[in-house]
């Protein structure tokens, strides 16, 4: 049997990271999408490759049109075809609304929203070819409900729940489901720099009583790429320990 290819942005570490493992334990083939942190990336890669994963780790700015376009190609080159994407990749900021810089609100809707556009169309074409194709984009709870000083954050994982409905209507047709993984709040880099007494109000609020793991999150994602949810398209899957109900 042919195997399946998955191309996962920003899966150097954290939740991507960790779709990157669960992929790799189904048998897929992976294009692991990095930035900056190539050594992590690459011992990710080494790893998975040990236990008879292919792996091609590509390094690529996702907020750029061009560099996508050289990972999707380099990618169908390698493995012939993407099954699946997983627009994963994503950067947060804490700060007042009143005190973001353009340049700051910018470069969140292009890591966001342009990257999700620009990924989702340069793997279409060949999706839409097989009537077939899976992508899931990582959105957040706080793009659902808004929150407080992240407001170009909430916009941006907003929008990715706007693009996931209407992608998923135009693209029904064609056989291909988009969905979305909206997360509760997940142990993982992007929330280091809480302090103790702000976890400590986080875990509290959530029903749960606790952060996510990136495990809770990677299952969510794979669920939206197999075939268990053939049925389901324009969806938002929001794990998130009753934090949003
Ligand atoms: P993380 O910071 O550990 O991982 C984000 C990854 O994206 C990093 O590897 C980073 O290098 C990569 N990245 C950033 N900009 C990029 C770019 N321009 N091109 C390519 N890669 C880029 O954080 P995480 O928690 O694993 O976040 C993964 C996704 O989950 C993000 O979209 C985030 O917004 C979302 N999310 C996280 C939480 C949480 O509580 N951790 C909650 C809801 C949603």
């Amino acid at each position: 049997m042919v195997k399946k290819t998955v191309l996962i942005t920003g899966a150097s570490r954290g939740i991507g990271s960790a779709c990157a493992k669960v992929f790799a334990r189904e048998g897929y083939n992976i294009i692991l999408n990095f930035l900056s942190s190539e050594s992590e990336a690459l011992e990710l890669a080494g790893e998975l490759s040990k236990k008879g994963t292919e792996v091609l780790p590509f390094r690529a700015d996702v907020s750029d049109f061009k560099q996508v376009k050289e990972m999707v190609e380099a990618g169908q080159r390698r493995f012939g075809k993407i099954d699946a994407l997983i627009c994963n990749a994503g950067i947060s900021q804490q700060k007042l609304f009143t005190d973001i810089t353009p340049e700051e609100w910018h470069r969140m809707m292009s890591v966001t929203v342009d990257a999700a556009f620009y990924c989702c169309q340069a793997v279409l074409p060949g999706m839409i070819r097989r009537q077939k194709g899976k992508i899931v984009l990582v959105s957040s709870i706080w793009g659902m409900v808004g929150a407080s000083c992240e407001v170009h954050y909430s916009t941006a994982k907003a929008a990715l729940i706007g693009l996931t409905k209407s992608l998923a209507k135009e693209l029904g047709p064609s056989n291909i489901n988009v969905n979305c993984v909206a997360p509760g709040i997940i142990e993982t880099d992007m929330n280091s720099s809480l302090d103790s007494e702000t976890r400590e109000v986080l875990a509290q609020e959530t029903p749960l009583g606790r952060f996510g793991t990136p495990w809770e999150i990677a299952e969510a994602v794979y669920f939206l790429a197999s075939e268990k949810s053939d049925f389901i398209t324009g969806q938002i899957l929001s794990p998130n320990g009753g934090f949003v109900i």
